[in-house]
Parts: C-alpha cells; sequence; structure tokens
C-alpha cells in the first residue's frame, strides 16, 4: 500500500475537517514523517483522525533544508508526506520546489488528491467552467494588480482568483474598473465553514454588496470571473452593441456612448465609432 523511498504529497481540508480522502489518512497514518506548513494545523488535524504521526515544518522559508532532511530519510528507503494548511500542496501553496528536488533526487512523487478551494468554488458557481484560467493571488499592490488584471481582459475564460479579507474590496473594486461592470462574478466565501456564502452578482454590484454588511469581507474568498465575450469586426462584445442600440432609441449620441462605455467597460472609442455607422443610413 505504501512505497519505500517514496514522498506522498496529501491534500487536506479547506475548512471542513471531514472533507478528507480514506487514503490520505492511511497515507498520513503510515508515512515514517510528515512534513506540514504549519506543524500546529497538521496536529489539529492528526489529532481529529487519532493519527500519532512525526511532524516537521516545511515552509517556504525553509523549503530547501526541509526537502533535503526528507530525501535524506527517502535515500534511507523511510517514507513521507507533505501537507500544507489547507487543500492541495503546490496550489498557491509551497510544495514546487520540494517536489523538483526530490524527483531530481530519483525518488517517487505520488499525488494524493482531495480539497481545492477553486475547484471546490467553480464546480458551484453556475459559471462554465471549461476552459478556465485559474491565477490565485493578484499582486498586493494596486498599481500591478491593476496591470496584471489589464492582461487578463482579453481571454475569453473564467478567470480564478484567491483574495485575502483585508484585499477584497480593492481586488474587486480594481476587477470592476479594468474588465467592466458586466462580468459575472460569484464571490465563493469560506468555503465549506459555517459561514459558507456563494454570492452571485455582476463586477459592478460587487463592491456595494460588500461593503452592505461588514461579516461579507471577512474569511476566506476566492473569486470568479467570467470571461470576455467573442467580439465581432466592431471589435464590440454582441452585449454592448445591444446595449448601445437600446441606448440609442433614448438618449443623444454621446449620452449613450458615454454610458455604454460605462456599463460594459468596453472602450468608448469603439463604442462611438460603432454609433457613428449606427446612425448612417446605411448602417447594420
Ligand atoms: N492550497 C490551497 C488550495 O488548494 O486551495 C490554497 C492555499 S492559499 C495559501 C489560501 C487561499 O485559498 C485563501 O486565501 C483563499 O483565497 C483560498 N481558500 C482556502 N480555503 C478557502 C475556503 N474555505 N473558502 C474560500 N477560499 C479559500
Amino acid at each position: 500500500m505504501i512505497t519505500p523511498g517514496a514522498l506522498y504529497i496529501v491534500a487536506t481540508p479547506i475548512g471542513n475537517l471531514r472533507d478528507i480522502s480514506l487514503r490520505a489518512l492511511d497515507i498520513l497514518a503510515a508515512v515514517d514523517m510528515i512534513a506540514a506548513e504549519d506543524t500546529r494545523i497538521t496536529r489539529h488535524l492528526l489529532k481529529a483522525y487519532s493519527i500519532p504521526g512525526q511532524v516537521m515544518a516545511l515552509h517556504q522559508h525553509n523549503e530547501r533544508r526541509g526537502a533535503e532532511k526528507l530525501i535524506g530519510l527517502l535515500a534511507a528507503g523511510k517514507t513521507a508526506a507533505f501537507v500544507t494548511d489547507a487543500g492541495t500542496p503546490g496550489i498557491s501553496d509551497p510544495g514546487a520546489s520540494l517536489v523538483k528536488l526530490v524527483r531530481e533526487q530519483g525518488h517517487e512523487v505520488v499525488p494524493v488528491p482531495g480539497a481545492n478551494a477553486a475547484i471546490c468554488a467553480l464546480s458551484a458557481s453556475g459559471i462554465a467552467a471549461s476552459p478556465f484560467i485559474f491565477y490565485g493571488f493578484l499582486p498586493a499592490g494596486s498599481g500591478s494588480r491593476r496591470r496584471e488584471i489589464a492582461r487578463l481582459k482579453t481571454q475569453p475564460y473564467t478567470l480564478i482568483f484567491y483574495e485575502a479579507p483585508h484585499r477584497v474590496l480593492e481586488c474587486v473594486e480594481d476587477l470592476a474598473a479594468i474588465l467592466g461592470g458586466h462580468r459575472e462574478l460569484i464571490i465563493a466565501r469560506e468555503l465549506t465553514k459555517l459561514f459558507e456564502t456563494m454570492h452571485s452578482c455582476c463586477l459592478g454590484e460587487a463592491c456595494a454588496w460588500l461593503h452592505a454588511d461588514a461579516n461579507r469581507q471577512k474569511g476566506e474568498f476566492v473569486l470568479l470571473v467570467s470571461g470576455a465575450e467573442a467580439k465581432n469586426e466592431s471589435g464590440l462584445s454582441e452585449k454592448a452593441q445591444h446595449i448601445l442600440a437600446l441606448l440609442m432609441k433614448e438618449l443623444s449620441l454621446a449620452q449613450a456612448v458615454r454610458l455604454a462605455a460605462e456599463i460594459t467597460g468596453e472602450s468608448r472609442n469603439m463604442i462611438y465609432s460603432h454609433a457613428l455607422t449606427l446612425k448612417r443610413p446605411d448602417g447594420p
């Protein structure tokens, strides 16, 4: 059942301690050493399942030293597991360098799958899951965060972000400012925990929703944003063209263009040129 000299990369729960596989528990109980990102969190998990387990610390600040210690054990035919605080190691978490070093030394690395916050959120979001871009954490500073979001703006794929509670509001503000208020957003908060919330709205409404109750900005967050819409030769999405056409029935050209750009987040210049073609007697 367990291979001598192998390192097991074990996914652990993202909140609800019952979200761990039977195989993960078997492996944690069987290995000679459990390397953990935070030994206190892992001891709490092991205690819940009455697993005695020997635990050592291995986190981003000692990943190389920890890896060398584990490689020594594996070379002696022992077995080891690596776990992070929550979810799947290596996904916005330490693990990649450890796995690389262990593989380079010719040892087997075995994944033991389980919880992951992004996939958990995506599975219950109702947003088209395929294809999607898992981004993880955007940069903390607003300037670089906005630049990154701008790079993603034209991607026609669902975007998945992780965010910390103290930054969720500014992150959503930046997403709305760069991607436009019309995109669909799912705010997945405290998944698998007592205050689990999945809120669906458009980006333009999200800040008001977060402001409405201070509790809505607490906890752990996954943000899912629908991808860019396909555009036709005007360079505008079908939705933008439709909104512009409706506004032009009621408003002046300048007002319709300004509002359409604000609502859709699409280029004002492109909306303006499309508005001109609509005005032409031979227009579309
Ligand atoms: N490795 C983990 C995984 O597989 O999902 C992710 C670790 S990353 C350091 C932690 C981030 O994941 C949190 O800041 C939050 O964005 C997201 N996250 C983790 N648990 C969550 C939960 N229960 N609900 C919502 N988001 C969660």
